[in-house]
């Protein structure tokens, strides 16, 4: 029996999320039903609003969230009905060549992110009326209850709260591994975060838990500078070009081994600067997102060689969602991991567009969406 439910969804560039009534096929082999408890209220979800992500249309949004499992199709035995599961964007089917070498963030499932198809069998599962509906990166979490892979779950411990199962499942993890794996702070190193959203903000937990002896935290906004020094960061700035006044008498002239780029939008004009900031053989890692179409970088590459200066990309911080969503609930656990502090506000579904407006004043670390 399909069901129907409540999801917000985009239907044109630049417009608001509309809450739309959306049927549901039954779970088919390899899927799962998932009740929604809460969902992350990302950057990346703005970037198909504003049009820097071009999707296909209508989209139910989001792809940060936490639920319980109502129902599996047949097959389904990596979670059941009743368990708690966290939602992984990054999806892993534990066989392809990626995810067998320790490389699930990199999972070839991935190239089926933003098909119309379910990623088990490719059937047109979600309608709004007769049309069919795109899932953000197949989950879509602002919807009460979401049909999606198994590949797209991770199950989690049932006495976790679930609104920070909801966030370790994008932001955190990608922010936390971009400083950790990613960028490979070790004890003793100079770390700058430059910009401090959702993503930044954990990029600074990840330094810290790393060892960095001075975590410097950029954004122009001074509530999140503020939050950054509750977070780990050891010296704020409100730009690169203040920082680039300071951090050399700072470090005693080393300059920054690890960088990370977290800004809300990253554009190829802010890759020098960041490199300038990067210390003789230091590491930059680019975390954030740019406009899907931008291939322009500008950097000085005489520089670039003569410094031995190393730029990365990462997804999901480059860990496995299976192995690190458990982990950095299990170091919430045992207090090593802010989560409950990074929530700073909460919505209903049908506050979704009040949400993404506060983002864009930079009210929010992170906002969720709460299902009642
Ligand atoms: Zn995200
Ligand atoms: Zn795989």
């Amino acid at each position: 029996m399909p069901i129907t439910t409540r999801a917000a969804v985009l239907w044109g560039v630049g417009e608001d999320w509309k809450i739309e009534e959306v049927t549901l096929d039954d779970p088919r082999a390899g899927d799962v039903l998932v009740k929604m408890a809460y969902a992350g209220m990302c950057h990346s979800d703005e970037h198909a609003v504003t049009g820097d992500l071009p999707l296909g249309l209508p989209v139910i949004g989001g792809h940060e969230g936490s639920g319980v499992v109502e129902a599996v199709g047949e097959g389904v035995t990596s979670v059941a009905v009743g368990d708690h599961v966290s939602m992984s964007f990054i999806p892993s089917c534990g066989r392809c060549k990626w995810c067998s070498t320790g490389r699930q963030y990199i999972c070839d499932e991935g190239a089926k992110l933003f098909d119309l198809g379910m990623m088990s069998d490719g059937r047109e599962a979600h309608k709004i009326g007769d049309q069919a509906a795109f899932r953000y990166a197949q989950v879509g979490t602002f919807s009460e209850r979401i049909l999606v892979s198994e590949n797209s779950l991770v199950r989690v411990e049932p006495d976790l709260p679930l609104d920070v199962v909801a966030l370790v499942s994008c932001g955190v993890a990608t922010g936390f591994g971009s400083a950790t794996e990613r960028a490979g702070t070790k004890p003793g190193d100079n770390v700058a975060v430059i910009g401090i959203g959702g993503i930044g903000i954990n990029a600074v937990q990840g330094a810290r838990a790393a060892g960095a002896k001075r975590v410097i935290a950029i954004d122009p906004i001074e509530f999140k500078r503020e939050q950054a020094m509750q977070f780990g960061a050891t010296h704020t700035y409100s730009s690169v070009e203040e920082a680039m006044l300071a951090v050399p008498d700072l470090t005693w002239g080393d300059m920054c081994d690890r960088v990370i780029l977290s800004t809300g939008v990253v554009h190829g004009d802010m890759i020098d600067p960041a490199l300038n900031l990067t210390s003789k053989g230091g590491t930059l890692v680019v975390t954030g997102l740019a406009p899907m179409l931008e291939s322009d970088a500008q950097m000085n590459l005489f520089m670039f060689s003569m410094m031995n200066k190393e730029v990365k990309g990462t997804v999901f911080g480059s860990t496995n969602p299976r192995a690190q969503i458990p982990n950095l609930l299990s170091m919430y656990r045992e207090g090593e991991l802010k989560l409950d502090e990074l929530i700073t506000n909460r919505y209903s579904l049908d506050d979704v567009n009040q949400g993404y407006a506060d983002m864009r004043e930079g009210k929010n670390l992170r906002g969720v969406v709460e299902f009642a």
